[in-house]
């Protein structure tokens, strides 16, 4: 049981030197609580993965604490136990629907207690196991699977989150939209495989000029965003022309030929006290793209600062 945490509550210092005792030979580490308001300061603080909790404490029962742990809907799943006198047995109906996993009567068998530890142990484990894909599926929800990079989705959802924040705080947020030139005929003359290398070469020079405090990701083909929150128009133009100059520069070998590539850029801001949608500024930079491309590519447009 290597990393099983177990909290035990009793104020009773018998039955708590008892249920050490049984556990002594287990290799979970254990945690002790003499009162329901130590219990809960200790499950907050350690997040136990059992508990194994009296029924009748001075200052709350075993229910209460129940009721508290299972309120916490943020944390991870933990399995409770209470522990019962045989006279309150009746009571073990109203236990159970507080949100306790399982019950046993005092004065308890060893093994039997190890036994139902076991249980608790063998549900948790799938419990982690589940929440462990689930964090991971999210992950993938959120990443575009050729460059590894945000996609459209976590995009949107850290940049509407910000725009409320740059509207609250008067900080200034920047959207730059990138579209590579003529895409096609990098597919069309040296084929997909070819072109996809391009995408993630690409994807490398946009991370590793992306501060942590902002985000880019690709959105779809070979359309890119950049977004980028604290900047003025120079900081942005600063930014993006050095993506554009190590793209233009990189020497894309292939099959013994060499590629060039080069990608076109519009950037569109907004700066106030009411934040705009955030795909009108995605479209106000569609419409500077657009221009950057029908002025001859490889280059950034800006449209004018969105104010409310
Ligand atoms: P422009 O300079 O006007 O942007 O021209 P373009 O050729 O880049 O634009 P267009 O929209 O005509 O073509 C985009 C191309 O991008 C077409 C498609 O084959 C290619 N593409 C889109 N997604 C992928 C992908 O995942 N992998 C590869 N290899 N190519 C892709
Ligand atoms: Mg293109
Ligand atoms: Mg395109």
């Amino acid at each position: 049981m290597s990393g099983f945490k177990v909290l035990v509550a009793d104020d009773s210092p018998v039955y708590r030197k008892l249920v050490e005792h049984a556990l002594a030979e287990d290799s979970c580490s254990v945690l002790f609580a003499n009162s329901g308001h130590q219990a809960i300061e200790i499950f907050e603080r350690e997040r136990p993965d059992l508990i194994v909790t009296d029924w009748m404490m001075p200052d709350i029962t075993g229910i209460e604490l129940c009721q508290r742990i299972r309120a916490d809907v943020h944390s991870s799943y933990t399995y409770v136990i209470i522990l019962t006198s045989n006279a309150e047995k009746e009571n073990v109906v109203k236990g159970l629907s507080a949100g306790a996993d399982d019950y046993l009567t005092k004065p308890f068998d060893r093994n039997e207690l190890l036994a139902r530890i076991r249980v608790g142990q063998r549900l948790i484990d799938l419990h982690r196991q589940i929440e462990a894909k689930n964090r991971l599926l999210e992950e993938l929800a959120l990443t575009d699977p050729l460059t590894g990079l945000p996609n459209r989705r976590a995009i949107e959802d850290w940049s509407a989150r910000q725009l409320s924040g740059a509207a609250r705080h008067g900080f200034p947020m920047w959207v730059v939209l990138m579209d590579l030139d003529h895409f096609k005929n990098v597919n069309d003359t040296h084929g997909h495989e070819a072109g996809d290398t391009v995408l993630k070469k690409f994807s490398e020079v946009l991370r590793a000029n992306t501060r942590l405090s902002d985000i880019s990701g690709r959105i779809g083909g070979e359309e890119f965003l950049l977004v980028l929150t604290h900047a003025d128009e120079k900081n942005v133009t600063v930014v993006v022309d050095r993506i554009r100059t190590q793209l233009a520069e990189e020497r894309f070998e292939w099959n013994g030929t060499a590629i060039k590539v080069t990608a076109s850029f519009g950037a569109a801001g907004f700066s106030g006290r009411k934040a705009p949608e955030f795909n009108q500024l995605v479209k106000q930079a569609d419409a500077a793209l657009y221009r950057a491309k029908d002025l001859g590519r490889n280059r950034i447009e800006f449209e004018a600062v969105i104010s409310f």
